[in-house]
Order: C-alpha cells, then sequence, then structure tokens
C-alpha cells in the first residue's frame, strides 16, 4: 500500500550499502520542502518553516524524530550517480522500509523533472526492475501518484489522505496495475 505522506528510509531494493555512507547533504535542504513534517503539519511543496534554504536546519540540535532519521536514495544509495543529487535533479528517491516501494518525489515547482533525461531513462529500468526486486515505483508530485510498471504508467491523480494506492494483477491480462482505493478498504493490505 502506498500513500502520500511520511518519509521513508532504507530499503535493501536500491542501496548497496548503509554502513560507510560516502556522501553528504552539503547546501542540499530539498527533502525539508518536498517531504511533510507531521509535527508542523507543512503540505508537502512548501519549505518547513525553520528551513535556511541551502544552508540547513535552523532548529538542527532539536529537529524532530522523523527529520533526524531521514536520509534520503541519494544519500544511500551509491548505485545512484551524482546528477541525483537532489538539488540537482528536483528529485528526492526514498525507500520504503519494507523495500516493496519506491517512490521519486518531484519538487512541485518542476513537475516534469522526472521527465527529463537522463532520469526518465533510469527511472524506466528501475521500473524494469521492479518486479523481480518485489518492488513498485511510484512518482509522486505534490499528493498526485504515478506508478510505473515495467510495461507503463498509471497516473492516479491525486491521492486523499484518506485514500491509499493498492497494487494488483488485472484479472485476464494479470499484469500488475494500480488502483485508488479508500484506505480502510479492506483490499489494502
Ligand atoms: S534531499 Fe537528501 S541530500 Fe537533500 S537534504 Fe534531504 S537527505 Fe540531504
Ligand atoms: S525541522 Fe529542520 S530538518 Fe526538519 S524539515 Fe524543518 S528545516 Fe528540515
Amino acid at each position: 500500500m502506498a500513500g502520500v505522506s511520511g518519509r521513508w528510509q532504507l530499503c535493501g531494493v536500491f542501496c548497496m550499502t548503509e554502513a560507510g555512507l560516502q556522501r553528504q547533504c552539503g547546501t542540499c535542504t530539498l527533502c525539508c520542502k518536498i517531504l511533510t513534517v507531521p509535527e508542523f503539519g507543512n503540505p508537502t511543496g512548501v519549505w518547513c518553516p525553520h528551513c535556511v534554504k541551502a544552508k540547513g536546519c535552523a532548529i538542527h540540535a532539536i529537529r524532530p524524530d522523523v527529520c533526524r532519521a531521514f536520509q534520503c536514495g541519494y544519500i544511500l544509495s551509491p548505485a545512484l550517480e551524482e546528477h541525483w543529487r537532489p538539488s540537482r535533479s528536483k528529485l528526492i528517491i526514498a525507500f520504503k522500509p519494507d523495500g516493496k516501494e519506491v517512490v521519486i518525489h518531484v519538487d512541485p515547482d518542476v513537475p516534469n523533472a522526472w521527465r527529463a533525461e537522463p532520469y526518465y531513462s533510469e527511472i524506466r529500468n528501475m521500473a524494469a526492475n521492479g518486479p523481480k526486486m518485489g518492488a513498485t515505483i511510484f512518482v509522486q508530485i505534490g499528493r498526485r501518484m504515478i506508478a510505473v510498471f515495467p510495461d507503463r504508467e498509471v497516473d492516479l491523480g491525486v491521492v486523499a489522505e484518506d485514500e491509499a494506492v493498492a497494487i494488483q494483477k488485472e484479472p485476464g491480462t494479470g499484469r500488475l496495475g494500480a488502483v485508488k482505493l479508500k484506505a480502510n478498504d479492506p483490499r489494502i493490505v
């Protein structure tokens, strides 16, 4: 099940190692704009009021646990090349801890950033490898979600707070699809 809130962490799908991380955030602060912090209630795409853009966090010592815990895919995965730095790509990769979902968060001020090359081709490659690793690739722009499968993209539109996305095989064809359901729907597992 995929939702649109929260900050996900490490999975074993695209991360080579969690130890010995070489990369640092530097002047990138993009997750303080694109991802939500429950304590502050800031919607995705709105800068956290404590962010000093391109510098860091004004409340670093007392920042919420969700901020302390988060590391994006660029930091975690050496398999992602330098052009994936979020401040450059305008894309943040987040891994769900169970390894079943990878979300590529797009800066809503640059909504087509994920369609630019080389990102789009690399996202298609991730999608092609997703099934054998048991992972689904999502692109998220604000609250709009797009599931990227090896053979197609399914634009789910805006996913409301009381909704979630379920991955299921389509009757007849057996190919993977994505549907938007109420979060309390029993088909959501
Ligand atoms: S998006 Fe990634 S690189 Fe940028 S500040 Fe957040 S964790 Fe660091
Ligand atoms: S509290 Fe600090 S680390 Fe957390 S989102 Fe705001 S600026 Fe970023």
